[in-house]
């Protein structure tokens, strides 16, 4: 089992163990509503993914995708988009272990800040 949380503790999650995509986003929205210069996500099947304490807000971050944070402090525990409804996007950083889970592919390169070096 793969669990994480947001940083004060009122959302907890668990994903079930599996061969997840782990990809770095550079989108301008992950950015922005990050504010880090790009996301690591591990994306799940949604099938695998479930709260296990409390529920996080749900932003309309665009027509197309919708972010999950936490009220009380802020963190952005999870993503969705409209058109692979079958996954659930869960940025690293909020996982217990996010060490075990190395990216393998880069998303919105386009946009990547010209500094950066990873996959
Ligand atoms: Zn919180
Ligand atoms: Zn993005």
């Amino acid at each position: 089992m793969i669990e994480g949380g947001c940083f004060c503790g009122a959302i907890r999650f668990a994903i079930g163990d599996g061969q997840h995509l782990v990809a770095n986003c550079h989108c301008t929205y992950c950015r922005r509503i990050s504010t880090a210069p790009f996301v690591t996500w591990l994306i799940a099947p949604v099938a695998e993914f479930r709260y296990t304490r409390g529920e996080p807000k749900e932003l309309v971050s665009s027509d197309r995708g919708r972010r999950y944070f936490c009220s009380a402090c802020g963190t952005h525990v999870a993503c969705t988009i409209l058109d692979r409804p079958e996954h659930i996007d869960i940025p690293t950083g909020c996982l217990d272990a996010p060490e075990r889970f190395s990216p393998t592919a880069d998303f919105h390169t386009e946009s990547r800040l010209p500094w950066i070096t990873t996959t």
